[in-house]
C-alpha cells in the first residue's frame, strides 16, 4: 500500500491488551488505572481476521505490543496463527521481559522473528522506582535465556530518562551490546501521555558520552529491523547501538507503519486521536472486502507528519490524549 505521500505502508503494530504488570513512570500512573473490559478487547480470532486483510493489502510485518503482551494467555498461539497468514513475512514482539523467560520456548516454536525487550536502567533501585516493581533480575534472566535461542534476534529498547540515568548507567546499558549478541537502542521520549513531563537524553548527548569512551564509534549505513533506527558500530561490540529519535530527528517522511489498538481502532499516526474502528465493523458483520476498504480509506488519510514540534494550538482538537499503553507503543 502506497499512501498519498508516496510512503509504502508494510508494517503494523498490533496491541493485544491495554493491561500491564509494570507502571513505568512515563507510561502509566502508579495507581488508579482503569482497564477496559475483556469484551472491548479484540479476540485472537478477530486479530487474525484483520491480519489476513492486512496481508492481502501488502502489510508484511507485524509487531505485537501492549500494554504488556505477555500477560495475555497463550500469546505464542497467536504468533503461530499470524505466521500462517498469507503475505505476512515477520511477526515480532515487544515486551517488558518480566514474563518472557517462561514463554520463550513456545514463542520460538511458533516461529517468532524477533523480540524487543524494554529496559531503561540496570540499577535495581532505580528499576523499582521507574517501573513500580522489583523485576530487574527477572528481565536480565529473560535476556540471558533469550540469547540462547540463536534464531531469535534480540533488541533492548531503552528510554534514557535524565531522572534515572547518568553517564555511567548509559554506558552500562550500551555495554550490553558489547557482551552479548543483541542491539541496544536508545528511544527518545515522546511527549505523549505521562511522557509529556519527562526528559530524556538527546541522541547527540548519548553519542558524545559513548564517543568519550569509544572513539571508534562509526555509523552503520544499512537499516536493521522494521523502522527508522539509526545505528552505530563500536569495534569489539557484538551488537550495534541504535537511536530512534522521533522528535529531534523526525522520520515521518519515511514512516511505513500503522497501529491497531487492543480495541481494534486502526490508527495511522501516534499523535492524532481517533481512527477507524475495525473491531466494530467486524462484529457488525463486515466482510473482509469491506474491512479492506476501511483500511485503505484510513491509510489514504494518514497524516503527513506528527506535530510534536509544531504549533499545537491550531490543531488541538485532533491530538491524542491517550498514553502509550492504551494506544499500543
Ligand atoms: N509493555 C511492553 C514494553 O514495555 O515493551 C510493550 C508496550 S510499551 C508501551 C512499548 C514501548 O513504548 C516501550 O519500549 C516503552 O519504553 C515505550 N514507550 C512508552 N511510552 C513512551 C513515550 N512516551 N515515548 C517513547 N517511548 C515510550
Ligand atoms: Fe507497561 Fe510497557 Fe508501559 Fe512500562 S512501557 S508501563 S512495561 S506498557
Amino acid at each position: 500500500m502506497i499512501d498519498k505521500y508516496n510512503r509504502e505502508i508494510d508494517y503494523v503494530r498490533i496491541s493485544i491488551t491495554d493491561r500491564c504488570n509494570l507502571r513505568c513512570v512515563y507510561c502509566m500512573p502508579k495507581e488508579g488505572v482503569t482497564f477496559l473490559p475483556h469484551s472491548a478487547i479484540m479476540t485472537y480470532e478477530e486479530i487474525v481476521t484483520i491480519a489476513e486483510c492486512f496481508g492481502e493489502l501488502g502489510i508484511r510485518k507485524i509487531k505485537l505490543t501492549g500494554g504488556e503482551p505477555l500477560i495475555r494467555k497463550d500469546v505464542s498461539s497467536l504468533v503461530g496463527k499470524l505466521k500462517q497468514v498469507n503475505g505476512i513475512e515477520k511477526v515480532t514482539l515487544t515486551t517488558n521481559g518480566i514474563y518472557l523467560e517462561e514463554h520463550l520456548e513456545a514463542l520460538a516454536k511458533a516461529g517468532i522473528d524477533g523480540i524487543n525487550i524494554s529496559l531503561d536502567t540496570l540499577d535495581q533501585n532505580k528499576f523499582i522506582e521507574l517501573t513500580g516493581f522489583d523485576g530487574l533480575l527477572k528481565v536480565r534472566n529473560s535476556i540471558d535465556k533469550a540469547l540462547a535461542y540463536q534464531s531469535i534476534p534480540i533488541k533492548i529498547n531503552c528510554v534514557p530518562l535524565r531522572q534515572f540515568n547518568d553517564r555511567n548507567s548509559l554506558l552500562s546499558l550500551a555495554a550490553l551490546a558489547k557482551n552479548a549478541k543483541l542491539h541496544v537502542r536508545f528511544i527518545e521520549i515522546m511527549p505523549l501521555g505521562y511522557g509529556k513531563n519527562m526528559e530524556s537524553y538527546s541522541e547527540q548527548e548519548i553519542l558524545d558520552i559513548l564517543g568519550s569512551s569509544y572513539s571508534e564509534l562509526e555509523p552503520y549505513i544499512k537499516s536493521l529491523g522494521n523502522g527508522p533506527g539509526r545505528y552505530y558500530n563500536i569495534p569489539g561490540f557484538q551488537g550495534k547501538i541504535g537511536f530512534i529519535s522521533a522528535v529531534s530527528h523526525e522520520f515521518c517522511s519515511s514512516c511505513n507503519r500503522v497501529r491497531l489498538t487492543s480495541t481494534g481502532i486502526l490508527k495511522t499516526c501516534l499523535q492524532y486521536s481517533g481512527g477507524m474502528d475495525l473491531k466494530v465493523a467486524l462484529r457488525e458483520g463486515s466482510s473482509k472486502e469491506e474491512l479492506k476498504n476501511i483500511i485503505k480509506k484510513a491509510i489514504d488519510r494518514k497524516p503527513e507528519s506528527h506535530v510534536f514540534t509544531k504549533d499545537r494550538q491550531t490543531i488541538a482538537e485532533t491530538l491524542e490524549e491517550k498514553g502509550m499503553s492504551q494506544i499500543g507503543g
